[in-house]
């Protein structure tokens, strides 16, 4: 499929947020910038950082803010990556025991220079994570592809997250347009694998819509996941984060949101999260219990 440039320029009304009153965002962004971690909620300027920072809940972005991929929807920078940093696993523990987090996300940039991607820094957080916290938090982990690598996938899945987030994005006829590097297979094969690790692990998985996929296309995607071991699915709407990025094709409507959710959970998704704001950690604490 051809992506049409043209863009959408008004935002429909229910894309307008309002700002939450209180609640701790001050003290997280403080907490976050002493202790010098990056989130991705900062770093892709996600539209519910007000949200979630004044529900003392935040998504820390490992291995640097420089990805080495220029996904074409994605805010991060893409600039020569920097060292890995040995003792950010044991940051982001402290950082979510300051938090006092019951539910700790971590994601990372795409780290193609690494030998193993990255996987080894993910499983050290993760262990350095179930050390420092007394209260047995739970921890979810959204992981780039690996560039397909088995064996870094492993890694990460021993060291035991409790869900393993990898989305899938959008449709496969978008990925030249929206995801160049990546391959719409080696990310299906991917969730697989995480199953055929460990048949018990928690596999979610997200789509962005509004970038131009078919409702067609949709479907067969989230039939896709489903049949890849994806459990947890989360869509929302795609919003252009500069005027760099893709264009908005489509805004869909709450009542759409909530069609795409009936469709997903008649596909056999566990739980599914769908609506404007819905990115793939927004109360990701609320998609575990099944
Ligand atoms: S939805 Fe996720 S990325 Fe966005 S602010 Fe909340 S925790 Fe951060």
């Amino acid at each position: 499929m051809k992506l049409n440039n043209k863009r959408k320029t008004q935002k429909p009304p229910w894309l307008k947020k309002g700002l939450p009153e209180g609640g701790d965002y001050q003290r997280v962004r403080t907490l976050l910038s002493n202790a010098g971690l990056n989130t991705v909620c900062q770093e892709a300027n996600c539209p519910n950082m007000f949200e979630c920072f004044s529900k003392n809940t935040s998504t820390f972005m490992i291995l640097g803010s420089n990805c080495t991929r220029n996904c074409r929807f994605c805010n991060i920078t893409c600039e020569t990556p920097l060292p890995v940093d040995p003792e950010e696993p044991m940051k982001v523990a402290r950082a979510a025991l300051d938090l006092k987090l019951k539910y700790v996300v971590v994601t990372s940039v795409t780290r193609d220079d690494l030998e193993d991607g990255g996987a080894s820094h993910f499983a050290k957080t993760i262990k350095a994570i179930k050390l420092t916290l007394p209260f047995d938090p739970k921890i979810e982990v959204l992981i780039p592809d690996f560039k397909g690598n088995a064996k870094a996938l492993k890694t990460v899945v021993h060291a035991k997250p409790d869900v393993l987030n990898h989305n899938i994005e959008t449709v496969p006829s978008l990925y030249p347009a929206a995801r160049p590097e990546a391959d719409y297979r080696q990310s299906l094969d991917l969730l697989q694998n995480v199953k055929d690790i460990d048949p018990l692990m928690k596999v979610k998985s997200g789509i962005m819509v509004g970038l131009g996929e078919s409702s067609e296309e949709l479907e067969l995607t989230m039939a896709d996941l489903f049949h890849h071991g994806c459990d947890i699915l989360t869509l929302g709407q795609y919003l252009q984060p500069a005027r760099k990025h893709l264009k908005v094709q489509k805004y869909y409507s709450p009542d759409e949101f909530k069609k795409l959710y009936n469709k997903a959970k008649l596909i056999g998704f566990k739980k599914v999260a769908a609506g404007p704001f819905v990115r793939s950690s927004y109360n990701a604490k609320d998609l575990i219990n099944f």
